[in-house]
């Protein structure tokens, strides 16, 4: 499968990217999540073929790919713009990208020289895949954006590629279009078993379609795992920060005895246990998170903002927690919170 060893680039001598490395399994979606500029398109653009990395390898079956040029690579790519051929039809745009791999392969195998009776049928099939059945002979530039997308799709499924990649492919979509696709993109991905490297900003969308999620952060991979995983220890502060994950809270240490920390924040003194060394003086970064159990808080609500199925509450001293109902502004609330310490601040 898919391994990139120790991937460096830099441009005018500011790094992009270090020492990247991971892989990618059979039938795995992996998703690369990093703010706009971390270096994600870049990366791809890399393991497509379409750049030089300035250190570092991209492996397939533990062959170099070094020497194999982007159309013999057999990626398929979807990026943010479909990248459709807007004089096309729908039928021809998806043919597209059969016609390429039978004309790049053409000396390799006759059995990839898809005749055109056989092209109608596979082009039907991947309409069909893409819930865009009997739409063969629309003009692309007719369709919606996220009809655009499913063309863009199926013509990257259609000439079977090994692995898929997709750059902020839900990006320009609104939100329902952009939920509804992402649920059936997950689905088809994991029919086909084609494994796949998506790359967003947005983790609402990392964690609803990664089967592991790669977190980048200025061109260095700080943490890697399943989704839950991530979620329920970000290990660090900018990863809670960036990924949503409960309250960060900075705080000093003022008193060590053994394992027990007191640390003042704006939140008063806080009592906690601690798997790391600290010293007096010391700034450390909390997790605190809404929970069952815990240290007790009580907070008038500053403000309650209503968000999917739930309410985001701001409670006074700036903690946020979600709730099934709206309390009153106003109103003094107690909160249970687990606490956790990331590190060092
Ligand atoms: P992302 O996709 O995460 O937003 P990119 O991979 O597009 O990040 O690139 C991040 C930064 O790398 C860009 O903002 C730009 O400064 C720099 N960069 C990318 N490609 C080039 C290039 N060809 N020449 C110079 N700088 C580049
Ligand atoms: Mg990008």
């Amino acid at each position: 499968m898919l391994a990139l060893k120790n991937i460096s680039k830099s441009y005018e001598s500011n790094p992009l990217l270090t020492d990247i490395s991971f892989t990618v399994a059979a039938g795995e979606t992996v998703c690369l999540l990093g703010a706009s500029g971390s270096g994600k398109s870049t990366l791809l653009r890399i393991i497509a073929g379409l750049e030089a990395p300035d250190a570092g390898q991209v492996c397939w079956g533990g062959v170099d790919l070094a020497a194999v040029p982007p159309h013999l690579r057999d990626f398929g790519l979807v990026f943010q713009d479909y990248a459709l051929f807007p004089h096309l039809s729908v039928f021809d745009n998806v043919a597209f990208g059969l016609r390429m791999r039978s004309r790049n392969r053409r000396s390799l195998a006759t059995l990839e020289n898809v005749a055109y009776a056989d092209e109608k049928t596979l082009v039907k099939e991947m309409l069909d895949i893409v819930n865009l059945r009997g739409f063969e002979a629309r003009r692309v530039t007719d369709l919606s954006g996220g009809e655009q997308q499913r063309v863009a799709l199926a013509r990257a499924l259609a000439p079977h590629p090994r692995l898929l990649m997709f750059d902020e492919p839900l990006g320009a979509l609104d939100r329902t279009m952009k939920d509804d696709l992402l649920k059936e993109l997950r689905a088809i991905l994991h029919r086909t078993n084609i494994p796949a490297i998506y790359v967003t900003h947005d983790q609402e969308e990392a964690f609803a379609i990664a089967d592991r999620i790669l977190l980048l952060r200025e061109g260095v991979i700080l943490r890697e795992g399943a989704p839950a995983e991530v979620w329920n220890d970000p290990r660090s502060a900018w990863a809670a920060r960036f990924l949503g994950v409960g309250n960060v809270v900075e705080g000093k240490v003022s008193n060590v005895s053994g394992v027990r920390y007191q640390v003042e924040t704006n939140l008063g003194v806080l009592k906690m246990q601690c798997k790391h060394r600290h010293a007096v003086g010391e700034h450390v970064s909390l997790l605190l998170r809404a929970s069952d159990t815990g240290m007790k808080l009580k907070a008038a609500v500053e403000d309650v903002a209503f968000n999917r199925d739930q309410f985001r509450v701001t409670l006074r001293g700036g903690l946020m927690i979600e709730l099934e109902r709206a309390p009153k502004i106003g109103a003094e609330i107690s909160v249970l919170f687990a606490m956790e310490c990331l590190g060092d601040a």
